[in-house]
Order: structure tokens, then sequence, then C-alpha cells
């Protein structure tokens, strides 16, 4: 019987965070003043083991899952990341995907792909070293990014996709840049509004640049046409060049909220399993399994946990919920 939550959605994506460190300090997700040289990131004995991760997906997998995507933090910096690619590129029907700021994907791109990973989505925000280091907060250039998207597309971890996080004031003049470079490469760009996560990167409504107009700017020098969504669910609105000779993609997650169809769950490092991207607490499952229980126990656990779930945080947004606690992004992954 299909699991389905409170308000009918069936759990198909789950996104497994692998550790909640990262060697980029981006503006909107890590920022300096707060992740420092002296913030507490979880101590090793704190995050999942590879085993422990693997178990938790066979079980999420046999709830319906059908799409895992590894995420972090950046999930390249944890060690020997492949292995646990392996592990999970046994589950049979399993879409297995990675998102990866690309700084460490060229020299790990092959191993991924003999691994079992399927493809790989890369962050990134500009093609102006100025305006990308700006936000990176951490001196890496655009052409290491650039190295492991063509890394990744030589090895066949296509279709690549680029995520861009569009922020007022800060890249929107990246936009056609980056529309025009990644058309040309036919690499899947995806739009991002910028998103009020956490809380500790100041957001404000006005710094977000909307779906509609990222869509009219790209349209008026390159005309384009809406596409079908790929499958119920999915989160990226389609677009196509009227030439035929791309696509792209726009996430509003803030304008257009698409919480009616989220099928998502998200597992942190150490274990927590969130129902909602802005959820104030997760569920420790870390605990039970290091306390033994059986899988049958773990199984009923999220059961219990997925059909009471209600969450539908984008479509409530306004003034007053922006300032609650939330989880931080880097904590959970996209
Ligand atoms: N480190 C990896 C990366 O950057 O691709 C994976 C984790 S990162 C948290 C996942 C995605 O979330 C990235 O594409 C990033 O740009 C996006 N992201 C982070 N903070 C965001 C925010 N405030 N609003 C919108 N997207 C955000
Ligand atoms: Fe790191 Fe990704 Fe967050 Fe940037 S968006 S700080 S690369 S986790
Ligand atoms: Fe899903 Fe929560 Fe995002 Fe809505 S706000 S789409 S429920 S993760």
């Amino acid at each position: 019987m299909t699991l389905t939550d409170s308000l009918n959605r069936p759990l198909r994506d789950l996104r497994i965070s692998v550790t909640d460190r990262c060697n980029f300090r981006c503006v909107y997700c890590m920022p300096r003043e707060v992740f420092g040289s002296d913030y507490p990131f979880l101590p090793r004995a704190q995050i999942l083991t590879f085993e422990e991760i693997a178990r938790l997906a066979r079980i999420f997998a046999g709830h319906g899952v059908r799409k895992i995507r590894l995420t972090g933090g950046e999930p390249l910096v944890r060690r020997d990341l492949h292995l646990l690619v392996a592990m999970l590129a046994d589950i049979p029907n399993l879409d297995l995907t990675l998102t990866t700021n690309g700084s460490l994907l060229a020299r790990q791109a092959r191993l991924l792909k003999d691994a079992g990973l399927k493809r790989v989505t890369v962050s990134l925000d500009s093609l102006d070293n100025k305006i990308f280091k700006a936000m990176n907060d951490a001196d890496f250039p655009v052409e290491s990014v650039l190295e492991g998207m063509d890394a990744a597309a030589r090895v066949g971890l296509g279709p690549v996709k680029v995520n861009m996080v569009v922020k007022r004031g800060v890249n929107e003049s990246s936009i056609l840049p980056m529309a025009r470079f990644f058309r040309e490469k036919g690499y899947i760009l995806r739009f991002i509004e910028y998103m009020d996560v956490g809380h500790t990167n100041g957001w404000r409504m006005n710094d977000v640049i909307s779906a509609n107009e990222i869509i009219r700017m790209i349209n008026a020098e390159m005309p384009l046409e809406p596409l079908d969504p790929n499958y119920q669910g999915e989160v990226a609105g389609r677009w196509r060049y009227k030439d035929g000779s791309d696509e792209i993609g726009v996430v509003a997650s803030v304008t257009q909220p698409f919480c009616r169809d989220c099928n998502r769950a998200r597992l942190s490092a150490e274990g927590d399993l969130y129902t909602c991207l802005f959820a104030v607490k997760g569920f420790n499952l870390r605990d039970l399994i290091r306390g033994g229980a059986t899988d049958d126990e773990i199984s009923q656990a999220i059961v219990s946990l997925w059909n009471k779930r209600s969450d539908r945080y984008s479509e409530l947004r306004s003034e007053n919920t922006i300032s609650l606690p939330k989880v931080e992004m880097s904590h959970i992954g996209g």
C-alpha cells in the first residue's frame, strides 16, 4: 500500500545530507560570520556511517522512495563518497543523483560514475569571477566548477544540470550570460529563487528575483515556450527555447509554491529525518538504529511520521513565518 501523508502526498524523493561541512561559504547559505573557524560542526561519531545510510535508504525504498539525491554541506568533502554511492546503487529501481558545488568534481567524476551514480547537479551562481567569488566567499574560481561539470559530462553523468540561486543586487546581471553560455553547452540551467531557509542569511522578500522576472528577461532575447513537467512533483518549471536548442528550469519556491505535490523527505548527516525544508526539528533515526532497532521498528517510525505530515511552509509563507526558527540549508541540503 502506498505510504501517504495527511495531505495525501506519497513519499518518493529522499535527500541525504552526508556532511554538514563545506569548502564554500555562500552568502545565502553558510555566511562566514556565522560559519566561522569556531563553528561547532558535527563530530564524526555523530554522523551516520555509510552502512547506516545504506540501511535506511533500503527501508525508505521499501516505502516508495524512487529517487535519492546526495547533498550536504558539500557532499564531495565526505571522504570516499563513491563507496556510499556503490552501496546505494545496489538498491533496485532507484534514481541516484548528487548535488555539488563542483569544486572537487573533476577529480571524482569517474569514480562516482563507476560506482553507479546516474547524474549530477552542479551549483554555479555566475560566470563572472568577481561576482562568483563574492558569493562563494572562499575564493573559488568559476573555471574549477566548469571543469567539474565538463568532467561529469565526459564520463556520462549527464545531462548535467546547473543550479543558479539568484539574489537581487548580487548576481542578476549574470542571468543572461549564464543562459547564453549553458544554452550553447547543452547543460540544463535552473534558476532558483532565493529562499528564506535557515535563519542566518538575513533573507528579505526584496532580495528575491521572481521566476516570472527571470523568464521575461530571457524571453526578451531568446524566445521561450513552456514545457510540461517530466513527472508529478517536479520542482522546476520547465521552459524550452523556441528554436528547440535547449531547455531551462525555474524553481519558484517563493512566488509559486509547490507544496501540494511535495513528496520529499530529508535526512540530515546525523540521521534526523525532516519532512520539510523549513522544518524546525527532525525525527532522530540515528538513536533508533544505534539502539538496536530492527528494520521493522525503523519502518514503523517512518510510516507514523509520514502519515502525520502536514507541512506546507511555502504556501503559508508570510512576514510572520520568516522569523520562525528553522533548520539550516547546509544541514539538510537543498
Ligand atoms: N553544496 C552543494 C551545492 O551547493 O550544490 C549541495 C548543498 S546546497 C545546500 C544545495 C542547493 O541549495 C544549492 O544549489 C544551493 O545553491 C541551494 N541553496 C542554498 N541556500 C539557498 C537559498 N537560501 N535559497 C535558494 N537556494 C539555496
Ligand atoms: Fe556550501 Fe552548497 Fe551551501 Fe554553498 S550552497 S555554502 S556550496 S552547502
Ligand atoms: Fe515541500 Fe516544505 Fe518546500 Fe512545501 S515548503 S515544497 S512542503 S519542502
